[in-house]
């Protein structure tokens, strides 16, 4: 096995240790007649009389498929080779918010949770500010790996990592989404206008609607721009009918 599948199927067994899986059943040699079987599996139905929270649990389950999937990717190779491991998401799995950031950076890459560094603590300030708490909302971002140096995230990965999110974003079904800057609108709505033309106006993104404010790593560098942000954020929780 190559080092870079050793490390993918390391990753991936983590993850799986990390969702609670202790032990796998030892494959079994398959006869040439015999069809395979599909690589994931449905969840499995509940047991009769468990009472499953609204919408959550199953999306919950769908979203560790995924999870674990996404742990195991090497589709790009430096991203790969370089990261700790892959930062899926966090957050309530039947969100009717969900975050949409850029990529993890160091504090991200180390701990496997989104926007946890100083960006991150000024996210969670935000979402604190329009009444709501991190367990509210779901926060992902267009890439799962850091790229190296925190460059941004270049067209082929994003490309590579688009079925994923978007794959995350069919489960959640949001009825908002939050681009944080301009990777992550580009990313979204696929176009190429700055942020600055993009904020301030409403999209959709399948049956979500869209709405793009600059990144929480901007506001770090240019702390005026907090007051756009938090225009952004009056007409998100407006349509909403969040009151602040
Ligand atoms: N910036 C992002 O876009 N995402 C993170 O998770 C952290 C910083």
């Amino acid at each position: 096995m190559e080092a870079a599948e050793a490390r993918s199927v390391r990753q991936r067994l983590e993850s799986l240790a990390r969702a609670g899986v202790t032990h796998l059943p030892k494959a079994r040699r398959r006869s040439p007649a015999e069809p395979a079987r599909p690589a994931v599996q449905a969840a499995a139905t509940p047991p009769a009389g468990r009472v499953e929270p609204a919408g959550g649990g199953e999306r919950d389950a769908a979203l560790a498929v995924l999870r674990d999937e996404v742990a195991g990717c090497a589709r790009c190779r430096e991203l790969a080779a370089g990261r700790t491991q892959t930062v899926f998401g966090s957050g309530r799995p039947d969100a009717r918010l969900v975050f949409f950031g850029e990529a993890p950076g160091a504090d991200e890459d180390s701990s496997g949770v989104p926007f946890v560094g100083r960006a991150g603590q000024l996210l969670t300030k935000i979402i604190e500010a329009c009444t709501l708490s991190r367990d509210d909302v779901y926060i992902m971002n267009v890439l799962k790996c850091r790229p190296p140096g925190n460059r941004p995230p270049q067209p082929d990965e994003v490309a590579n990592c688009r079925g994923y999110f978007e794959r995350q974003l069919e489960i959640i079904r949001p009825e908002f989404i939050c681009c944080l800057g301009a990777s992550a609108a580009r990313a979204l709505l696929e176009t190429e206008e700055t942020i600055g033309k993009l904020r301030g106006r409403w999209f959709t993104h399948g049956t979500a609607q869209v709405i793009c404010t600059y990144h929480p790593s901007y506001l770090l560098r240019n702390p005026a721009a907090k007051r756009e942000v938090w225009e952004d954020m009056k007409i998100l929780m407006g349509r909403m009918g969040v009151e602040l």
